[in-house]
Order: structure tokens, then sequence, then C-alpha cells
């Protein structure tokens, strides 16, 4: 993988389903780069001192928007990737529009000030304030396969946290990105802050670099493939810079043995979706299946009859089940998957291309390799295509010890009777799993923590986590004035235990701090009081 800067010349989109040329564009050049994070710095200042329901009116706005451009930006998403208006509606608009109320609903309350008091016997008499403080400039970069699912509401948290945020939107889906943040950046001049806060930067993986390494930018929120993930995790880690990862994924689905033909046939249909919606292109897609051989024959008799029935066709067709993948050089990658060596004599079924395909398109037919060798490519990286390979396997070790040693750990999902698909569930090392059902389309839910493990995170989005991870807290505390803490009113609270005095060693602080709150601050105060009143008279000392 190439991580590193590549390119600066101008580039087409292009429609995937009908090889038209959409669009062309210049990447934002180093003075543009420059300039936009200026701006946002300075917007920033003032936007960090708004008050949260302020900002929160601003991500209001961006729903009521969302909702009324929700027609003309699906179809502007869906000729950019390829995908079916369906699923730019369903998969992406309403993902989004979930996202934007979460964080109006719950993002004031997760990132507001919280007041601590210190009743613990050593903070008696200290009163503590925690607040979430925003980065300042964040770096929001972004994949192209949900390219309004996925960073919308991590726009709007950015800026509910009172950052400014530098969207780089991926070079495959400009025009997309660009109306995401125009929408933003309509709602906050509506309430009167500066469209600076939210900065669109258009360009290849050499944009996004750029900013990963300005020392502008202070935190890194990036989704995208797992090779580019590690290369801004090294070049964070070596800046010093704090980052959130959401990256890629081969996540397995497994059905267990004692699978009834109705559990097989829900495991079918929730498979052939979760594998072949967006044509593959899914981080959280099932990519890998594992079917006890006891139940294989009825698994794939049923499997391949539902693959007959998938529409792979116009993406604007409101029949289309599967539309194409974005481009040729995705397609390219697919092929090279399925015409891997390994693959060699391993039997297929295809679902059927249309009959006419325009010169240059980008389609790919829906396949599942039966019986793929564990060394395939296709079983061993993450495919981001049609391609479904299955296994059957004998021992549940075998399967485990594959999902353990897989290099990514986003979802998964068991078919199979309930008890022994939830005991299974609890053991596979991922973020999310699926019991009788499959995680894939979980990110629409924001109340659900996504993150991956092993090579498909580490980063946290959605879930009062997920918002925290927009700002860092600060505490702020203080002593209380004495005359509220009589008899206790120490000078200073470090005083439990010692001097030579019985009564100073009589309730020392380690028992009264096991003791906790409530007896041990009741007897840490008498102490403290006890200790003046003889301190003051045995000794001769003024604690
Ligand atoms: P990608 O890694 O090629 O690109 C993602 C973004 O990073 C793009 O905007 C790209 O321009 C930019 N980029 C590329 N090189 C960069 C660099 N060196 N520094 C900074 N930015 C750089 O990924 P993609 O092909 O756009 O998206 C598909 C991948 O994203 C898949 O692996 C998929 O699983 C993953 N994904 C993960 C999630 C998740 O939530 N875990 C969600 C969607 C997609």
């Amino acid at each position: 993988m190439n991580a590193q800067p590549s390119r600066s010349e101008p580039w087409n989109t292009v429609n995937p389903a009908t090889g038209q040329v959409l669009g062309t564009y210049q990447p934002a050049s180093p003075q543009a780069i420059e300039a936009a994070l200026e701006a946002a710095q300075t917007a920033q200042l003032q936007w960090a001192k708004v008050s949260l329901p302020q900002r929160a009116n601003v991500v209001k706005g961006v729903l009521q928007r969302l909702q009324q451009h929700a027609e003309p930006l699906a179809k502007c998403l869906s000729e950019e990737v390829g995908k079916p208006l369906a699923d730019a509606v369903s998969a992406d608009l309403l993902t989004a529009l979930n996202g934007l109320r979460f964080v109006v609903q719950q993002g004031p309350k997760a990132l507001q000030t919280k007041l601590i008091g210190g009743w613990e016997p050593l903070m008696f008499g200290r009163v503590y304030r925690q607040q979430q403080v925003p980065w300042g400039v964040v770096a929001l970069i972004s994949p192209w396969n949900y390219p309004v699912g996925t960073p919308t509401d991590s726009l709007a948290a950015a800026l509910l946290a009172g950052n400014a945020v530098v969207f780089k939107p991926s070079e495959k889906t400009p025009a997309t990105g660009a109306y995401l943040a125009q929408l933003f950046q309509e709602a906050l001049a509506a309430e009167g802050f500066p469209v600076a806060l939210v900065q669109c930067l258009q360009g290849p993986g050499a944009v996004g670099a750029t900013l990963v390494e300005h020392p502008t930018v202070k935190r890194v929120f990036f989704t995208g493939s797992s090779p580019v993930g590690r290369w801004i995790q090294e070049r964070c880690a070596a800046l010093n810079k704090p980052c959130s990862l959401e990256l890629g994924g081969s996540d397995p689905a497994i059905v267990l043995e004692g699978s009834s033909p109705a559990l097989v046939d829900l495991a079918t249909s929730t498979i052939l979706n979760a594998r072949f919606m967006n044509a593959g292109q899914t981080c959280s897609a099932t990519k890998r299946v594992w079917v006890h051989h006891s139940v294989y024959p009825l698994f794939k008799a049923q499997l391949s009859a539902k693959l007959a029935q998938l529409r792979v066709g116009d993406p604007l067709d409101a029949l289309t089940h599967v539309g194409p993948v974005i481009d040729q050089k995705q397609r390219q990658g697919v092929l090279a998957q399925l015409n891997d060596p390994a693959l060699q004599g391993v039997e297929r079924s295809e679902a059927a291309l249309p009959q006419e395909l325009p010169e240059g398109h980008c389609y790919v037919p829906p396949t599942v390799l039966w019986q793929c060798p564990p060394h395939a490519k296709v079983w061993q990286e993450e495919t981001f295509g049609p391609l479904l390979p299955v296994r059957t396997f004998e021992a549940l070790e075998e399967v485990l010890a594959d999902c353990h040693a897989n290099a990514f750990g986003l979802t998964a999902s068991v078919f199979g009777p309930p008890a022994a698909a939830r005991a299974l569930a609890l053991s596979l090392p991922c973020g999310q799993v699926g019991v009788n059902d499959a995680p894939t389309v979980n990110y629409a839910l924001p109340q659900l923590p996504w993150r991956g493990w092993k090579a498909s995170g580490p980063g946290v989005r959605h879930s009062v986590v997920g918002l925290q991870e927009w700002a860092q807290p600060q505490v702020w505390h203080t002593v209380l004035p004495t005359w509220l803490l009589w008899p206790y009113a120490p000078k200073s609270p470090w005083f439990f235990g010692k001097g030579a005095s019985p009564w100073q060693q009589r309730w020392p602080l380690a028992r009264c701090m096991a003791l906790g709150f409530p007896w041990g601050s009741v007897l840490g105060c008498l102490n403290g009081g006890l200790l003046r009143f003889f301190a003051s008279n045995h000794t001769g000392t003024k604690l």
C-alpha cells in the first residue's frame, strides 16, 4: 500500500453505472489548505465560547436542511457511488438523520460541565468541576462508500463539542462531500456564526496527509482502509497527536450445528443482504462464512437459489438490488481477488449481470465461492466487492482460532440455536456481534458504540463515549471556605494521622479512606475536629 501523497493534478469523477463523466475537480493547493486552517482556527476561538444549546441549534438547522435536501443528495451520492437509490436513502440518509438527532438529543448532556463534590475522606472539602474542552481544529477524513452516512454525525459532534472541523471527503465522492459541507455552512450562517467553522478540502490522500501532519490540526478522526489508518496512526504517534480510527473489516458469519431449516432460511437471507448490499462495499458487510458441515447442503441450496434472484442493474431503477462497484480501480482489485490462483478449481455460483452494459461499466457479478481455501486472498484480506467465500467446519475450535487469527475485528454474526449462538457470540473478538442477525447496518443506531477491534480500530464513534471523543476533559477544583467545613476546617486535608498525639493516630487516614463515603468522611471529619481541639490543648500545636 502506498499511503504517501501521490496526486496533485485535477481529476474526473465518473458514474460507475454509465461510464459518464460527472465532474472535474481540482485538489486543494497548499495555499488553500493553509488559508482554510487559519480561518478555521480564528473562528474556533469564538465558537468555543458559544453555549451548548446555541451550538445544538446549528445542528438542528442541519437536520432540517438534510430532510429538505434528502432527495437531491441521495441522487448525487447514488450517481457518484453507483449504489441503488433505495440504499442511498436508507443506509446513508437515514443513518445521517438518526445520527444528527442523537447529537442534538444526547450531545449537550454528554458534553455538559459537571460539578463533583469531594466527599471522600482524602478529598473532603474540595469541589471539582469537570468540563469538556474542544480540541480546537480537528480533521475529519472520510471514505466514499457511505459518503453521507459516515461523516454527517461526526461533523455535527465536532461542532457541538466546540471545534472547527476540516472535512476531507473521499476524492471519489467530492460532489456529495461539498453538498454536505454546504448544508452545515448554511446552518451556521443562519444562526449568525462563521461558515469557516466547517471547511471542505477536496483532493486525494495527499490532502488528507497534509492535514494529519499540520500543527493546526489537533486531532485526526479518520474512517477508511486499515493500511491508510496504520500510516496515520504512525504519523500521529510521531507527532504526539491523538487520532481516532475506524478501519476495515473481514467480518465472519457462522452457521452452527443444529440450525433448523427456518434458521438456515434466516441465515441465508440475512447473509445475502449483509454481503451484497452496496455491491459488497460496506465495512461491516459479512465477508466470509463458516457453515457447520451438517447444515451445509441446505445452506448451499438456499443461498444459491436466493443469489439467482438478485437483480443486478441500474442504481436508479427502484427494483435493483445490486449496482456496480465504485470505479475501475475497485473493479480490478475485486477481479484480482477472484482470479487468485488459490481459487483455481473452486466451485462458484454467480448472479446474472444485465444483458447490455455500457463501455467502461464497473459491474462485478455477485459471486459465492464454495469451500474456499483458507489461504485465498478473499478469505485473508478485506474484500470490498460482491464476493462471498464459504467454508465448512466440524469443530467450533477451528472457527474460533480462525476468527482470533484474522487481522480484523469489526463485526460478526452467529446463526443457530439461540443459547449456543449467544455463547459463541461472547467469545468472538470484535466490536459487535449479531445473534441470528447481522450487525451490518448497526451504524445507523447511534446509541451504540461503534468500535472496531484489532486492525479495524482503534476509535469509537456514536454513544455517549463516542460523543465525548470530540472534546477533552479538564478538571478545575478548589477547597470550600473553612466556615462551611466546621468542625473539620483543615488548612490542608493532608494532616490526618500525623503528629505524636494518640488522638492524631486514633483514626488514621487509611482507615477512613477504606471506609469511604459516608462513614469514612464522617469519622474523618470528627477526627479533624477532635484533632484540632486536642492537638492545640495537648501539644500546643495550632493546626
Ligand atoms: P481509503 O483509506 O483509501 O481512503 C479514505 C480517506 O482517506 C479518503 O478520503 C482518502 O483520500 C484519504 N487518504 C488516503 N490516503 C491518505 C493519507 N495518507 N493520509 C490521510 N488521508 C488519506 O479508504 P476508502 O477506499 O475510501 O474506503 C474504504 C475503506 O474504508 C474500507 O476498508 C472500509 O472497510 C473502510 N470503512 C470503515 C468504516 C468503519 O466504520 N470502520 C466505515 C466505512 C468504511
